[in-house]
């Protein structure tokens, strides 16, 4: 497998999560994130999240002390969040009056609080709960989510929790569900000194006392999973960037202690990553914030303005850092524009991962764009829609068996390749535009971090064009099987026909070269001909534009499964 299939990977809770030995079990409602919401829920606004963790590294635990302010939107009698039973609660309050152990309950991981005064539409109430105990080890982070307990070769812990997979209730009390973002949080984060943690968002500041740091952060509307625990012996490269939009933006990169010739090389990464998505997408959305990335013991993740790196300094064939290319990107997919539900997580991964092979044709030119496009494309399975159109959990989704799993990454990249042929860059770039900041006009200050659904986006380039694109999406998002080009050889000449799932009209424009000369056919109805010489040569989409089925490359897949299992069963006869 070529190593660039691992970032198929990335981000994903694939596998069910295992139990370590002498691991608490995690009921099967805290293991899954993007359960529906409670009513109680859906009926309040999350405006405050005040998180304080004392990570303890010898004994592997933590104590949390969250403070949770919400405003009701309708009449409201008890508070409704997410928290992995496996924790102690110490103490519930509601409005800083304690409420009686016997009150409150968390049978499986959904905890309901009473409140002791109904609250009417539009009041607040704040629930504090303190916890504490063994967090949720990670198996194999971070696609099996949890904590990462590691130490440095001088011994030092290096901690970091990563948890897409399973949910924030691994974590802190939250709403587990992609529309649960808190629109503020503070974290306050105790470790022992000297050890030091970067947070989401900015520094509020430092205090030492009796042997311990206790770091203080504040972001704005981070995505749930976003909100991470990184704790170890971490040197700070600085710098600022001077955006195109008269802004200017921290950068900030804590390494490990050792690495700092590899850090400043990567560090030099940051500024042309920046001019790449700024000139192309829009304003980095958290640039009164940071660019902030971590140096984390396992791959890497998406947390909102501290990236998780762990991608060891290496660089591509391309000379560049896909790792780093690739979480980065999630701050405009995924961190400003947030999917409404987990069945629209292409609008994540599909973004995030078109914008690696157009990274490329900016940095290097057009062969590597469509040579990475084309590892993307041997990877597709087709078995399942990538948009099931109802809403789904976040391991439904990256279940490969059941779901669409990587699909949702490069199917999603390479159908944003033939859209953006079909359209032209203008309307493409508009609506990509829109569909993260809302606005085909997007400064600083004029834009917040927003909701979208695979609808909005469909929507989004209706408008654009002008056109109806149902088609195209009904194909690409909705169907499993890609859209197959049957062509026929006649006296006079080509016959092309499109035959697409569910016998859909798919009238998809294509190209023909013809003896070096490349004719557009339009295919109106899903039918065209070109007219051809006798003895003439011709190549169907010699650009390849268009995302279609190409049965040379399943038999070639099934082949090379095929020969990997035949090795795998020589190799097991072969043991003594
Ligand atoms: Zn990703």
């Amino acid at each position: 497998m070529h190593s660039r299939t691992w970032l198929a990977t990335i981000c994903l809770g694939l596998l069910a999560s295992p139990v370590l030995a002498g691991q608490p079990v995690m009921s099967d409602f805290t293991a899954r994130s993007g359960e529906p919401r409670a009513p109680e829920q859906l009926a309040v606004v999350f405006e405050h999240a005040d998180l304080s963790f004392r990570v303890d590294p010898v004994h592997k635990s933590i104590d949390g002390d969250a403070t949770l302010t919400f405003r009701a939107l309708k009449p409201l009698s008890r508070l409704v969040v997410d928290l992995d039973r496996n924790y102690r609660v110490e103490s519930v309050w509601v409005d800083a009056e304690p409420v009686p152990a016997g009150d409150w309950e968390n049978p499986q991981g959904r905890m309901t609080v009473p409140l002791p005064v109904a609250l009417q539409a539009g009041q607040s109430a704040t629930l504090r709960i303190r916890y504490s105990g063994q967090p949720h080890v990670a198996k194999n982070a971070p696609w099996d989510g949890g904590f990462v307990w590691s130490k440095v070769p001088s011994g030092e812990p290096w901690v970091a929790s990563a948890v897409e997979g399973e949910g924030c209730d691994l974590l802190w009390p939250c709403i587990d569900h992609p529309q649960g973002e808190p629109l503020l949080v503070d974290e306050h984060i105790t470790v022992p000194a000297p050890l030091v943690a970067p947070g989401n968002g900015i520094a509020m500041g430092m205090e030492e006392h009796d042997g311990w740091r206790t770091y203080h952060w504040r972001a704005r509307s981070p995505d749930t999973y976003a909100i991470a625990i990184n704790v170890g012996p971490f040197e700070l490269l600085s710098a600022d960037y001077d955006s195109r939009f008269g802004n200017t933006i921290p950068l900030r990169f804590w390494y490990l202690r050792g690495n700092e010739a590899k850090a400043r090389t990567l560090f030099t990464q940051f500024p042309k990553m920046l001019d790449f998505f700024e000139g192309t997408i829009g304003p980095y959305p958290f640039g009164d914030e940071k660019m902030g990335v971590v140096e984390t013991p396992y791959l890497g993740m998406e947390h909102q303005t501290i990236n998780a790196y762990g991608n060891g300094y290496k660089l591509t064939e391309y000379g560049y850092d896909w790792l780093l290319q690739h979480e980065f990107a999630h701050e405009w997919f995924g961190n400003q524009v947030t999917n409404v539900d987990w069945d629209d997580m292409w609008l994540h991964e599909g973004f995030a991962s078109y914008m690696q092979p157009l990274y490329l044709q900016w940095l290097r030119g057009d062969r590597e764009y469509d040579a990475w496009l084309l590892d993307q494309r041997k990877t597709l399975a087709n078995k399942v829609p990538i948009v099931s159109g109802h809403a789904m959990t976040e391991s439904d989704t990256y279940n490969g068996k059941t779901g669409p799993g990587n699909d949702i990454y490069y199917k999603g990249s390479l159908l944003l390749h033939t859209l953006r042929n079909l359209i032209g860059d203008k309307a493409f770039f508009a609506a990509t535009r829109e569909l993260v900041y809302g606005t085909q006009d997007p400064r600083p200050g004029n834009f917040k971090p927003r909701y979208a659904s695979t609808k909005d986006f469909i929507g989004i380039v209706n408008r654009v064009t002008g056109h109806d694109y149902g088609w195209f999406f009904d194909t690409y998002v909705y169907s499993a099987g890609l859209p197959e080009l049957v062509s026929t050889r006649d006296r006079q000449g080509l016959s092309l026909a499109w035959k697409a799932s569910g016998d859909q009209s798919f009238p998809m424009p294509i190209q023909v070269r013809v003896d070096g000369r490349d004719i557009d056919v339009a295919m109106r109805g899903g039918h065209g001909h070109v007219d051809l010489p006798a003895h003439a040569l011709y190549t169907i989409d010699p650009h390849s534009r268009v995302l279609r089925a190409r049965p040379y490359l399943e038999a070639w897949k099934d082949e090379a499964r095929e020969h990997a299992r035949r090795e795998a069963a020589n190799g097991k006869s072969k043991q003594p």
